[in-house]
């Protein structure tokens, strides 16, 4: 039966597959497809997990004190049980001989069939039997992890001419962290049942530019493991299992959209100039050194934020160190070859913990606001050695290239001085250890209006700013940006939050300093006009936006907008007037 979902557009295009469930506590199970030649290989994987964990198990019934609750010796039968279940690991095999899925996507994929089963069970104790399996699969990932993999194929669509359907990935939620390994991955498009626009989830979707869904409430509890999933990452609508005449038109607009890209594609080497004959930087968003080629096969003419976070995140405990760091930024800065590279310190906290959590757990573990909690620069701050540590591997890496710091979330004068008092150390304790570094500028995020209020005064000290949209939107109107319940009131076209972003640029260009903006905004075309109108010239984006803000750049005249710029900001309604001066323009 054909259905829809609604939710938020987080990222556009339309992505057209069968629908992979996962649970969100398992979306860091590695999935790829096994070559042909490996599949009795990846079964044999399987089944030595399977019997080690028997074994395990066996064990743990046999060493039990003979005082323990025979509870206890009843739950591992019912565990060994479902290891000898047909259900569990036949099916999963199928998964793997079928699909080509690796091992542990196999039985995650079986899980999820299992979980459902049990779910729609009318008897509780059968349905409190779900707990067991997934248990059962627990221990079984863990013994794979400890066991080598198959290599991975490439990304892609499925296994070369075997004629399979792209997959599609439905969770309820997906950690930021998580997203990375789905750089790597098979997937065409996601789902979650959670989330807000400018979550981190949701950016790092855009950012590997695959159409995506989020806050689409019970999409995981209503999409079934292998319906057809059409998303379409323009509307925030997800369609299950379509009918065909639907599923031709958003073929055909898959289509359309494959040429406009190869269209825009054109654009890479063409100089990012007003009509009237301003230059305009577009910059790269980047998570990992890796992202760098991507960035400038796109064209991007540096890097304008690189979320250094992203090095720290699922490492259980284990940070990265100077050196491991300094070799990151130094990749970086060495594939952009004499391009500025700016790296922000770490922006831990908010919706982006050390460790994998839910939101849920976030706000348990960490309070009810952790946005407005320990985050950024106040976390660097409260970690100096850290901190520290961390400057001083990007000043190693300015050795190599043109390095910008950029410190995140600033708010405090006093903050302003504790940043460099530390890089003053850092430099010293370089210095000390003999090791080269090279000059850099430093920045600030303006993210809370308190920076943007006080901005001729962060200016006295700082090289530069950059204006993080989306911070200063959630902190401007007081909406969780992660929060989906409140996602309709995140208005990037509020009045408060226009006459903030001006005052920022004006002030910084009035200064003489540099001003970017390096929120979601920057690579909305709908803001492409508006932005460049405030007189800024330096926009950092996810790499795949920069061809359509470079055709936006190439069509607008600065003077014109920077003309009509007074009504917007006075407006009630500042969208509609400037979409009403656009139309005008076309008109003449
Ligand atoms: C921002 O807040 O706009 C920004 C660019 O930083 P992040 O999205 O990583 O918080
Ligand atoms: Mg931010």
């Amino acid at each position: 039966m054909s259905l829809q979902v609604f939710g938020m557009a987080v990222s556009r295009g339309v992505a057209i597959g069968r629908a992979v469930l996962v649970a969100s506590s398992r979306v860091d199970v590695a999935h790829y497809f096994v070559g042909d030649e490996r599949i009795e290989a990846e079964i044999g994987r399987l089944r030595q997990a399977r019997d080690a964990v028997v074994a395990e198990l066996e064990s743990l019934k046999t060493e039990l004190p003979p005082e323990a609750p025979h509870e206890i010796a009843a739950v591992l039968d019912v565990h060994l049980m479902l290891l000898h279940d047909e259900a569990l690991i036949a099916a999963s095999e199928g998964w793997v001989r079928e699909r080509r899925y690796n091992a542990e996507w196999a039985v995650s994929a079986q899980l999820e069939v299992l979980a459902r089963q049990f779910d729609e069970m009318e008897d509780l104790y059968l349905r409190e039997r779900r707990a067991d399996v997934e248990q059962v699969v627990e221990r079984l990932l863990r013994e794979l992890a400890g066991q080598p993999p198959a290599p991975v194929l490439a990304p892609g669509p499925g296994p070369g001419d075997s004629g399979e359907a792209p997959l599609v990935l439905v969770a309820n939620d997906v950690a930021p962290a998580d997203m990375l390994q789905f750089k790597r991955s098979v997937f065409t498009g996601f789902v979650t049942d959670v989330g807000g626009r400018t979550s981190h989830t949701a950016i790092v979707a855009r950012s590997m530019d695959i159409p995506a869904v989020v806050g689409a409430r019970e999409s995981s509890r209503l999409i079934r493991q292998d319906d057809w999933v059409v998303i379409d990452g323009d509307a925030g609508v997800v369609i299950v299992n379509p009918s065909n005449i639907v599923l031709e038109e958003y073929r055909f607009r898959q289509r359309q959209s494959q040429l406009e890209r190869a269209r825009l594609d054109r654009l890479r080497h063409t100089p990012a100039v007003t009509l009237d004959g301003e230059p305009v930087e577009l910059l790269a968003n980047i998570e990992l050194p890796g992202d760098a080629a991507g960035a400038l096969e796109a064209g991007a003419a540096g890097v304008g934020l690189f979320r250094s976070e992203f090095l720290f995140m699922n490492r259980g405990g284990d940070l990265p160190g100077e050196d491991e760091q300094f070799e990151a930024y130094r990749a970086a800065v060495l594939a952009f070859a004499g391009l500025p590279v700016t790296v922000r310190t770490v922006d831990i906290g908010a919706d982006k913990p050390l460790e994998r959590m839910s939101q849920q757990e976030l706000r348990h573990e960490h309070g009810l606001n952790p946005a407005l909690g320990l985050r950024a620069i106040r976390w660097s701050l409260s970690e100096p050695g850290m901190f520290r540590q961390q400057l001083r591997a990007i000043l190693r890496a300015s050795a190599y290239g043109q390095v910008r710091i950029l410190i995140p979330m600033v708010a405090q004068l006093r903050e302003i001085k504790l940043v460099f008092e530390a890089l003053a150390r850092a430099r010293q304790q370089l210095e000390d250890a003999g090791r080269p570094y090279g000059a850099v500028e430093v920045g600030a995020m303006v993210e809370v209006p308190a920076a943007a209020l006080l901005i001729d005064r962060f200016l006295r000290y700082f090289d530069f700013v950059s204006i993080g949209t989306n911070d200063l939107i959630q902190y401007t109107l007081a909406i969780d940006r992660a929060d989906d319940a409140v996602a309709h009131l995140y208005d990037p076209w509020h009045p408060a939050v226009l006459q903030l972003l001006h005052r920022t640029i004006a002030g910084a260009n009035a200064a003489g300093r540099g001003v970017s903006v390096c929120g979601e905004m920057a690579g909305d075309v709908a803001f492409t006009e508006l932005l460049l109108g405030m007189g800024l010239r330096s926009f950092s984006m996810h790499p795949a936006r920069i061809p359509s803000v470079k055709q936006r750049v190439l069509r607008a005249d600065s003077r014109k907008l920077s003309h009509m710029l007074p009504r917007v900001l006075e407006s009630d309604n500042p969208s509609e007037v400037m979409r009403l001066a656009m139309l005008d323009r076309l008109a003449h």
